[in-house]
């Protein structure tokens, strides 16, 4: 576990205010989406459907905006599950699945989730954060994924040890090289059905440099010092929310860090925002538009299939997609989602 200082925590209702000041006193999300005729927007089509199966993590990084940790008690139960699967039956329009945390593994029905999800013809993917495939009872999941042909796409904050354990905690550098051998030897990142997917997040209020470019040094460095394989690698903007919106606010630097994300919008990356083609389910099947919406608690903009329980296709395919200034976050530079750069 991260022996890091966690900044102050702010309540859901105060991180909005701060993103809503932001809006009143710099440069305005939605006032940039009208500006290239992107506001309202509207999903394109379902085919992602992000499950969030709790927030429990064996980790608490200083980046995490989910602010999970080993203490956060929220996990999806089976009945939700069971309602997400029947509505992925119902909608053959979703190709993938993609399962956050949290830890996805410390889900108690997490493996029998992807012995469903393994019967239909889906791409799986976890968010494993790798340090728990090497500890304890996960130390079995490497194999066990492998044998479903789930694709992995795991945070790798950087190639040394020293930025990686600055973000992530101590040790997870060395655990994380680990559990990438074990999952080399597996096939995965060296077969093209085993898919392993890295992701880099800046360690600070800054733009990720370009993604094909650090894809080609860490590849050579990894390569080179571990011998160690992977697919791709995605780049992935700090977004102003949860844990990092509370470390730029005791910094001073919230609303410097918005400025410099407004000024790399993309206008081209705000048609193509993940948005529109994903939704994001909660621990209790509420619904969002995404990962980050979900953690600042703004649900769909819908008046009745506000839960996976209550699910509506042709109601949540016609609505807007619900903004705030953290969204500068996918919009800037090459523009960021949960699959990487938009361009
Ligand atoms: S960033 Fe990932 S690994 Fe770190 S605490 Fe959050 S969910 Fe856990
Ligand atoms: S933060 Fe969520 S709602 Fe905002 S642009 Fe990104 S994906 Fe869309």
């Amino acid at each position: 576990m991260s022996n890091i200082t966690l900044p102050k925590r702010l309540s859901v209702r105060a991180q909005i205010d701060l993103l809503n000041q932001s809006a009143s006193t710099g440069t305005s999300f939605v006032a940039k989406m009208k500006d290239c005729d992107a506001f309202p927007l509207k999903p394109k089509g379902l085919e992602i459907m992000q499950i969030n199966v709790g927030y429990m993590c064996n980790m608490e990084c200083t980046h995490c905006h989910v602010d999970s940790s080993p203490r956060r008690k929220e996990i999806t139960p089976k009945n939700i599950l069971e309602k997400c699967l029947e509505v992925i039956d119902a909608n053959p329009t979703i190709k993938t699945v993609d399962l956050t945390g949290g830890a996805p593994e410390m889900n108690p029905d997490f493996k029998w989730l992807i012995e469903e999800l393994a019967k239909r013809n889906l791409e799986t993917i976890i968010r494993s954060n790798l340090t728990i495939l090497v500890e304890g009872k996960f130390k079995t999941y490497p194999a066990f994924l492998a044998k479903h042909k789930v694709t992995i796409i795991s945070s790798l904050p950087c190639y040394t040890e020293e930025n990686t354990d600055a973000q992530r905690g101590d040790g997870t550098f060395n655990r994380s090289i680990q559990a990438l051998k074990i999952l080399n030897g597996l096939g995965y990142g060296r077969q093209d059905d085993l898919p392993l997917h890295l992701v880099y997040n800046p360690g600070g209020a800054f733009i990720a440099p370009s993604q094909a470019k650090l894809e080609d040094d860490y590849k050579r460095e990894l390569g080179k010092r571990f011998d160690i394989d992977f697919h791709n690698l995605y780049t992935i903007t700090n977004l102003p929310v949860s844990r990092f919106l509370e470390y730029l606010e005791g910094e001073g630097k919230l609303n410097e860090y918005i400025e410099v994300l407004a000024n790399s919008f993309n206008p081209f990356a705000a048609k193509e925002v993940m948005c529109t083609n994903t939704l994001s389910v909660d621990w209790n099947g509420n619904l969002f538009d995404c990962d980050f919406n979900q953690i600042l608690k703004m649900p769909v903009a819908v008046k009745n299939s506000r839960n996976i329980m209550d699910f509506n296709a042709e109601e949540l395919a016609s609505r807007d997609i619900v903004f705030n200034q953290h969204c500068f976050g996918c919009t800037a530079g090459e523009g960021s989602s949960c699959q990487g750069s938009l361009t």
